[in-house]
């Protein structure tokens, strides 16, 4: 039996979560360079949080330190765990859970995470939408820069937690952005691309193996990666 590993990114993949993280991003990065710093809306499509932090301190501060990183990271976590439960602007992209619950209940299939999320973070917005049982090893964004970088500790991260060594072509990337396209297809794994809250063309010029709009009518579980 060939086993297989699905990483599923967060944002625009499993859910939607609203405003309230770019709010308190905005906060938190204000609050330590002193001043309101205006986000490229695109600046987080399939970034990690780690790299969008760094590239503000890059553009706002002549020298940019550690020191300024970790007080933003900490600042937003804090206010990302007061805050996200009680916002009411998010939703989980349609059909996710009956798939995930279709996954998990394969003795084949291997879950995981490739976010640029925190860990953190990424666990505030699992458990609000009530995801954070499917998910027990995962990529976060506290590690890695770019997101070819964060995948690869995804996989090593599997590996190491299922106690297998997951071959190429039976990995495969679940994301919404040309970022997690090109990350999967830069190590030779397949590529799933959900258009739910995205447009489908340019979703479609990164050429992923499999293009969706959500999860509903799923009938066959395998669909995706075979
Ligand atoms: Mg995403």
């Amino acid at each position: 039996m060939t086993h297989k590993l699905i990483l599923f990114d967060i944002d625009g993949t499993l859910l939607h979560a609203g405003k309230t993280p770019s709010t308190v991003f905005t906060e938190s990065i204000g609050s330590v360079v002193g001043k309101t710093v205006k986000f490229p809306k695109q600046i987080f499509f399939g970034r990690t949080d780690t790299f969008i932090i760094r590239e503000m301190l890059r553009q706002h501060l002549e020298t940019p330190a550690d020191g300024e990183y970790y007080r933003i990271k900490e600042h937003f976590i804090h206010r990302m765990k007061e805050r996200f439960p009680q916002s009411d602007d998010g939703f989980l992209i349609p059909g996710i859970k009956q798939y995930l619950g279709k996954l998990r209940g394969e003795s084949d299939i291997h879950l995981g995470l490739v976010t640029g999320n925190f860990k953190e973070t990424a666990f505030v917005k699992l458990s609000h939408f009530g995801l954070d049982d499917y998910f027990e090893t995962g990529g976060f964004g506290d590690d890695a820069e770019d997101r070819p970088e964060l995948l690869r500790q995804a996989v090593e991260k599997a590996n190491q937690h299922y106690g297998r060594l997951f071959s190429s072509e039976d990995i495969v990337v679940v994301g919404d952005t040309l970022h997690d396209i090109h990350s999967a297809h830069h190590w030779g794994y397949r590529s799933v691309a959900v258009s739910h809250i995205r447009d489908k063309d340019t979703l479609l010029e990164g050429k992923p193996d499999v293009l969706i709009e959500n999860y509903n009518g799923l009938k066959d579980s395998r669909v995706l990666f075979e």
